[in-house]
């Protein structure tokens, strides 16, 4: 874009001006004269776009200074110079100076004919180093993006081979950048189960266009290194068929995508099995005890005792699912109220009993004089079934479990404690998260959220939950919480004062033991 660019003429002798004002004129461009380095500089300070011919004896400054100030100060200002010299090493020291064109000044003024010409060449030659510049620039930023993006970018030579990787690939291949390049792209993907081979799939990207498909990264078991990849041949129209293509592959992480799939299929399998397993009891007793045979009274009452366990467990599923689709839709509300937490756990110790009976575990409740708590009861209640069916699952018969229940540094502790597997050090860490579940070797039935429930229940009321295990051992999981201000159940607000005589009650049956 050379129009609206004007000339500055440095010239300090008047004649010498004039005439080269007057051939500057003729290119139609607005042609503003300096007579000094200072005075020109101070035209290019107050702006415009200039291209500045000059001659290099001015009376302030060597020419030469000038030119290294223009160029510093204003780099897309080209100048051309006029030497009277004809001397090679004067144009070249001033070329090096930052001269982008020189004419040699003739006596009988024939040079002022061709300097609008050598302007022209240097507005010409500016415009290409802009683009070439804006190219520069615009290739850069891509690299950078590509560098940047987390989705993962490779460009292949037509043979196949790794020309450029970025950061985000090169990290989830495990290998430095410098170690990819060169290498065949099917040295670190290959197709799901090697149903095609990576040769076919580039070459048919060189005959057929883009292709689209799952890669994985070879030696890492899904759902990691798990692709989703589409590869684009480079340069149109496409060479003659057969011919290889330089391509670029775009590879979408699909691992989170793949294990969530995993995780959605696992889940659905594991609650229809979950909820068959004791709706199969439920139907088969119930059957039994509609047939005329055996007669009702030679019935064990185990069968009973079955059936309501069997319909406990169904309930706790949807209780657990109902539970999470509140706490996700943010509904989970807390009705605090003054309740007796002993009271709670001893009922909830006896309901478990005949469970832990049957599986052979010895279950005990151990509780000291608590201090009043205002919490949710019923909420709490799903607590302690969650953490305590837990430590009934997960203990083998001869085993123990213990729930005990003491005032710890102003807050109320409700411990169960196990004697079963125990959990690994590095599933602690993420043991209370959603869908989370302890792999096994034979699968205990369980969707994984009971201890995310639980977590989330607990926290509502500002309390903590905690664990320590030690597998082959058994395991502790400790839920603290705070207790009421005192005087909260001494009937001071409603309804509470009926509370007090029921909590000097449990203080005269406590401790508790049973086992
Ligand atoms: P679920 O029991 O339904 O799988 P939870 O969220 O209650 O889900 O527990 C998550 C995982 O923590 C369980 O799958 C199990 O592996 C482990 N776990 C929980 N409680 C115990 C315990 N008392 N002993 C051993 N492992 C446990």
């Amino acid at each position: 874009m050379s129009e609206g660019v004007q000339i500055l003429l440095v010239e300090d002798d008047p004649a010498e001006r004039r005439a080269a004002g007057r051939a500057l004129a003729q290119t139609g461009r607005v042609v503003t004269e300096a007579a000094s380095g200072a005075e020109a500089l101070g035209v290019l300070r107050r702006g415009g776009d200039f291209v500045v011919v000059l001659g290099l004896a001015l009376p302030d400054m060597d020419g030469r200074d000038l030119l290294v100030r223009i160029a510093a100060d204003h780099p897309d200002t080209p100048a051309v110079i006029v030497t009277s010299v004809d001397d090679v090493a004067v144009a070249i020291d001033a070329l090096q100076c930052g001269a982008w064109e020189y004419v040699v000044r003739r006596a009988d003024g024939s040079h002022l004919v061709h300097l609008p010409g050598v302007l022209a060449r240097t507005l010409e030659r500016r415009e290409l180093v802009r683009d070439r510049n804006r190219c520069r620039e615009e290739v850069e930023a891509l690299a950078l993006a590509l560098r940047g993006t987390t989705d993962g970018v490779v460009v292949l030579d037509p043979g196949g081979r790794v020309a450029f990787v970025n950061l985000a690939l090169a990290h989830a291949w495990r290998q430095p950048e410098s170690t990819i390049v060169g290498r065949f792209l099917g040295d670190f993907v290959g197709t799901p189960g090697g149903q095609a081979d990576l040769g076919d799939v580039l070459a048919a990207v060189g005959e057929g266009g883009r292709w689209s498909g799952e890669l994985r990264t070879r030696g890492i078991e899904p759902p990691q290194g798990v692709w989703d990849v589409t590869l684009t041949p480079l340069g149109s129209p496409a060479p003659a068929p057969g011919h290889a293509r330089t391509a670029v592959g775009i590879f979408r992480d699909m691992s989170e995508k793949y294990a969530l799939e995993q995780l959605r299929a696992d889940f659905l399998s594991m609650i229809t099995h979950d909820i068959k397993v004791p709706l199969t009891v439920i139907l088969g007793y119930t059957e039994m005890l509609t047939d005329p045979e055996p007669p009702p009274d030679q019935i064990p009452p185990e069968v009973l005792t079955r059936i309501r366990e069997s319909g406990e467990t169904i309930h706790g599923l949807v209780c657990n699912f109902l539970d999470l689709s509140r706490i996700e839709a943010g509904r989970m509300t807390l009705d605090p109220r003054p309740f007796d937490l002993a009271e709670m756990l001893d009922h909830a110790v006896e309901h478990y009993g005949s469970t832990a009976r049957r599986k052979g575990v010895r279950l005990a409740l151990e509780t000291e004089r608590l201090p009043a708590l205002v919490a949710d009861e019923s909420q709490l209640q799903r607590v302690v079934a969650n953490l305590l069916g837990n430590a009934i699952k997960y203990t083998a018969a001869g085993g123990r479990v213990t729930v005990s229940a003491a005032r710890q540094d102003g807050r109320v502790a409700v411990v169960f404690r196990d004697t079963g597997h125990g959990i690994p050090a590095d599933e602690m860490p993420h043991l209370f998260e959603k869908y989370r579940r302890v792999r096994q070797a034979k699968r205990t039935e369980g969707t994984g959220l009971g201890l995310f429930i639980a977590k989330t229940i607990v926290e509502a009321h500002g309390g903590d939950i905690r664990v320590e295990s030690t597998p082959g051992v058994g395991s502790t999981f400790t839920v603290l919480l705070p207790a009421a201000m005192s005087g909260v159940c001494r009937g001071d607000r409603g309804g509470r004062g009926e509370r007090t005589g029921e909590r000097k009650r449990l203080a005269q049956r406590r401790p508790t033991r049973r086992a």
